[in-house]
This record gives structure tokens, sequence and C-alpha cells, in this order.
């Protein structure tokens, strides 16, 4: 993808994706707990985003004892800010960051019809739209840009 070539970048998916998002963590200084453990696992499950409510139930249904979906929030806020996770402000909604290693301001493309979210990364926008904030006196601490529109497969056929 554009704005790739000049640093190794690499998508993870599967339990190397959970791999690679606790090396990321604790490299971060946070400790990997069961909890944490499991909240990255029911997220990595999704393939469009999840709700805290969503990851709650299913970690709940998987321990067999309820969590509470605060603590799931407290949870994928953490990932957020650490770059194990994106949330799609638009959906109000989390998806697992399949490049945990390295930092982008992901682009999402978010389908009105069916909620699925696709994750593109462009260094270049992301870089005009960083510089844009600044020219007008406005610090970018985390850009977000979320297209709605349709996917291919909800767009009608002609
Ligand atoms: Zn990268
Ligand atoms: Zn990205
Ligand atoms: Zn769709």
């Amino acid at each position: 993808m554009a704005g790739h070539k000049h640093h190794s970048h690499e998508e993870h998916s599967g339990v190397d994706l959970v791999d690679a998002a606790r090396d990321a963590l604790v490299a971060s200084g946070e400790q990997w707990t069961d909890l944490r453990a499991e909240v990255f696992g029911e997220l990595a499950h999704y393939a469009s985003p999840a709700s805290a409510y969503d990851i709650a139930d299913g970690v709940s249904a998987r321990r067999g004892k309820r969590i509470a979906p605060n603590s799931v929030y407290r949870i994928l806020d953490l990932f957020v800010a650490r770059n194990l996770a994106m949330r799609v402000e638009s959906s109000n909604a989390y998806l697992a960051n399949p490049h945990p290693g390295c930092l982008h301001d992901c682009i999402f493309l978010v389908c009105d019809e069916c909620g699925e979210a696709t994750h593109i990364d462009d260094d270049a926008v992301s870089r005009t739209v960083r510089a844009l904030a600044e020219v007008a006196d406005f610090q970018p601490d985390r850009p977000v840009i979320e297209i709605r529109g349709l996917c291919a497969a909800c767009r009608p056929k002609g």
C-alpha cells in the first residue's frame, strides 16, 4: 500500500496477530493480563467492527462469568492508546489492529448497508491532513478519516 515502502510494514492475523499484539503491549510497559488477552482474542475474531457490548458478551460466555462492559471499554481504550486496536468512530465500535507494530492514521471505508469497515493506510493522505491541521494552528493528535458508502457486496449490480 502507498506510503509503506520506507518501513517494514507487517500485517498479522490469527495466532500471529495475538502474539504481535502481546509483544506491542508489553513493549509499551503494560501487562498482558488474562482478561486483556481474552478481550483481544474476542476482538480479533470479528471481521467487522465490534462494540464493547459484543466483546463483553463474548468474553462473558467464554468465561462463564459476567464481565461488565465498562471493564471491556477500559481495556479497549488502552488497546487503542497502545495501537493494538482501532476505533471506528462513526460506528462506535472497534477492530483489532492488524499492524500493532507500526503506527498509522488508519483510514476506514464504512458500508452504510452491512456495517463492514475496510481499513486502508495511506501515509501521504494522513501527512496532508496533519499538515492542514497545523496550518490552521490545530494540534492533530489523532486524525480520524472515515468514508461512508456502499461496499462491493452491497452495491446493486448494474
Ligand atoms: Zn506500517
Ligand atoms: Zn492501518
Ligand atoms: Zn456492505
